[in-house]
């Protein structure tokens, strides 16, 4: 049987870069999906693609829109048994120069809209016994030049899935996270000049010095489907590092 043979899940922010990923893995896997983004064109286009349920667009920083969007998807999918938060920004500033209003966006987007979405899903969850997938990043462990906001955005979210799945616990509901290094997406190449303008270092070999190649956005994927899926049903509250070795060395 497909690993994720009639789950209903529903993932923000996957009209592109590793949500759209997640999306087409776990659709090919069994799951019916629905897709939802900021952006409705390309959640139309990618729920086309991979042939989703149905889209259910929202803002992840606007609690009402998620909650509406959350109820769409359990209309179209006749409950929900996974809810990935993957909608996600970057900032590239070194911390001490960058605006408090970009601080608090950035916060908004990365912690905020996980938390009002998990809270929307959560009813939903706990009557199917599902689980939560956090897409948090290794920048939730070790500390990035150019990233300092984002940074503390995903050890919130790293700290935010510890305490649901431990609260979550007694009603069979798992939460997790997974934490890649820099993968080959649109928000990474945006990030590209700043960091080859700082480290000096042209990106591809501090790439390949530090985790080996560029991950992919199915390999992220690979990771969120097992979280997801009943072959992890005793691993709650953990962080799934997936980066090539980079934070695993001291060199
Ligand atoms: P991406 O290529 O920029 O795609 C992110 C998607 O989320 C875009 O479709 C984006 O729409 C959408 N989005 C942005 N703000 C949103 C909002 N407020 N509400 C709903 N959707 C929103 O980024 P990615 O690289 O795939 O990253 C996905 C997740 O993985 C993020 O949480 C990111 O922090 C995390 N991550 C990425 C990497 C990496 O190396 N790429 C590594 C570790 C963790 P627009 O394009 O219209 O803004």
């Amino acid at each position: 049987m497909p690993e994720l043979e009639g789950k209903r899940v529903f993932i923000t922010g996957s009209g592109a870069g590793i949500g759209k990923a997640i999306a087409t893995l776990f659709t090919q896997r069994g799951a019916r999906v629905v897709v939802s983004d900021i952006d409705a064109d390309s959640a139309k286009q990618t729920a086309e693609e991979m042939g989703a349920v149905g889209v259910a667009n929202c803002d992840v920083t606007d609690e009402g829109q998620v909650q509406a969007a959350v109820q769409q998807a359990v209309e179209f999918l006749g409950g929900l048994d996974v809810l990935v938060n993957n909608a996600g920004i970057e900032v590239s500033s070194p911390l001490l120069q960058q605006s408090t209003e970009s601080f608090d966006t950035i916060f908004a987007v990365n912690v905020r809209g996980p938390f009002v979405a998990m809270k929307a899903a959560i009813p939903h969850l706990v009557a199917a016994k599902g689980n939560i997938v956090n897409i948090a990043s290794i920048a939730g462990i070790g500390g990035s030049p150019l990233l300092g906001s984002y940074c503390a955005t995903k050890a919130a979210l790293i700290q935010l899935t510890r305490v649901a799945a431990v609260e979550m616990r007694p009603t069979g509901v798992r939460v997790n996270a997974v934490c890649p290094g820099f993968a080959d997406t649109a928000m990474v190449e945006r990030l590209v000049p700043d960091f080859e303008a700082a480290t000096q270092i042209p990106f591809g070999d501090l790439v390949a010095m530090k985790q080996g190649r560029l991950g992919t956005p199915q390999d992220i994927a690979e990771v969120a489907a097992f979280l997801a899926s009943d072959r992890a049903t005793w691993i709650t509250g953990s962080h799934y590092v997936l980066d090539g070795g980079l934070t695993a060395s001291l060199v």
